[in-house]
């Protein structure tokens, strides 16, 4: 068997629980690698319609052992809410397995994300407020609190009092607004501490094991790539890393031990949040769009920018993931398109680029370049078979293919379970 990692091609939101629901009724394993509660995974499936934000998409999949890596950031009270809402849905959670070593956030992560967001004014990064990037922060300044701490009272109370007095002297002194309470937050997290025990593992033996026992893994990402922090569009980035490179890291296996990377995109481009969208569209095709597909955030619910796919940022992305496949998703956006734009390139100042540029006010000023290719006109919804897509769809698949130098081998064409097409064997 193999370890495939599913990874965002684009801005989030590219529809990869929907693939990873899929390719979990083969697997044995799915690892969730990095980000928190800020990503939301929707799935439907014969269980009901669900927006994942930590667990993995893999769940409804029984014999499938479901790990929250140690790359990932838990909110205890978002984690045990998704693990109620899936257990009142006859949804079986004991095959859930959380990293010893994940971070948690903390109510100073949530509560100075907020204050931060507020003190950028109109240059807010448009996070969602959950506390991603000070839990984030706090891992990399040595001050964080992992999931493996909630099993020994007095570590957590240890941890907690060194990393409070630091906070509390941030909220008074810099914000001026009242500190948290030392005693509040440590009866809430021990609190949570016995719910969530039974789930707190070292996971990177059992990924091992799962690793000599040849299973396919699955290792699922969460956000995409063009939020990367180092290969993003810097600052208006997330806060861990949402490439394939990280799903090494934030499980805990070799980089060898990848074998397939398996990219999603979107037939069009979505984003959510600030930052430059080179290919947005804000007239009524933009609205179309967001329209028909839903483009709201699983998260937040905020409206998503929306605009024609982005092949400059889409071949970057191949590039800095090494894509073995991709699935492309929310073709039928398209069905009742005359015509559909591809951006080949960009022009800035006079000049045509042909590369993504990493100075996001740079891509901000860039222009795209278009090149236009016929619509079918015709529902896709009930295809299943390839050689039945119309011509013109085979076609703007094919340019894709061409403009990424990756080969599309799932397509899906509406967001239920069965509405996919393999056009080839990922494994
Ligand atoms: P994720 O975070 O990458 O899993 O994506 P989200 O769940 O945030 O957003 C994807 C949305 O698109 C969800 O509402 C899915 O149900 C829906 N979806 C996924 N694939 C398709 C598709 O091929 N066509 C349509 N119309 N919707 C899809």
């Amino acid at each position: 068997m193999a370890v495939v990692a599913i990874v965002g091609g684009q801005w989030g939101d590219e529809g990869k629980g929907k693939v990873i629901d899929l390719l979990a009724e083969k697997a044995r394993m799915v690892a969730r690698f990095s980000g928190g509660d800020n990503a939301g995974h929707t799935v439907i499936n014969p269980y009901g319609e669900f927006k994942l934000h930590l667990v993995p998409s893999g769940i409804f999949s029984p014999q499938v052992t479901c790990i929250i890596g140690n790359g990932v950031v838990i909110n205890p009270a978002s984690l045990l809410k998704e693990i109620d809402d899936l257990q009142n849905h006859g949804v079986d959670t004991s095959h859930l397995v959380i990293s010893d070593r994940a971070h948690l956030i903390m109510p100073y992560h949530t509560l100075l994300d907020g204050l931060e967001e507020e003190r950028r004014k109109q240059k807010a990064l448009g996070t969602t407020r959950r506390g991603i990037g000070p839990a984030f922060s706090d891992k990399v300044a040595r001050l964080g609190i992992r999931a493996g701490d909630l099993l020994n009272k007095d570590i957590f109370l240890s941890h907690l009092k060194s990393a409070l007095e630091f906070k509390n002297a941030i909220l008074t002194k810099v914000y001026q607004v009242s500190p948290l309470s030392l005693e509040e937050i440590y009866e809430q997290y021990c609190h949570y501490g016995e719910r969530l025990a039974p789930f707190i593992r070292e996971t990177s033996s059992i990924i091992h094991e799962a690793l000599i026992k040849e299973w396919l893994i699955l290792l699922e990402g969460a956000q995409g790539t063009l939020l990367d922090p180092d290969f993003g569009t810097y600052p208006y980035v997330t806060s861990s890393s949402p490439l394939a490179g990280a799903g090494a890291i934030g499980t805990g296996i070799s980089p060898m031990a990848i074998d397939r990377v398996l990219g999603v995109f979107k037939a069009y481009i979505t984003r959510v949040g600030g930052g430059p969208m080179p290919t947005e569209l804000k007239d009524e095709v933009g609205k179309l769009i967001r329209e028909k597909a839903h483009e709201y955030g699983a998260t937040t619910g905020r409206p998503r920018r929306c605009g024609w796919f982005d092949a400059v940022a889409g071949r970057f992305s191949s590039q800095v993931n090494g894509f073995s496949d991709i699935a492309l998703t929310h073709l039928d956006i398209y069905d009742s398109f005359s015509s559909i734009k591809i951006c080949t390139a960009y022009e800035f100042n006079g000049r045509t680029l042909n590369y993504f540029p990493s100075d996001s006010s740079i891509l901000g000023k860039c222009q795209p370049i278009y090149e236009e290719l016929p619509g079918w006109q015709e529902s896709t919804a009930e295809i299943r078979d390839f050689g039945k897509l119309p011509p013109q769809a085979r076609r703007y698949m094919a340019r894709l293919e061409e403009l990424l130098s990756c080969r599309i081998s799932l397509v899906s064409i509406g967001p239920r379970r069965e509405q996919m097409i393999q056009v080839r064997s990922i494994l």
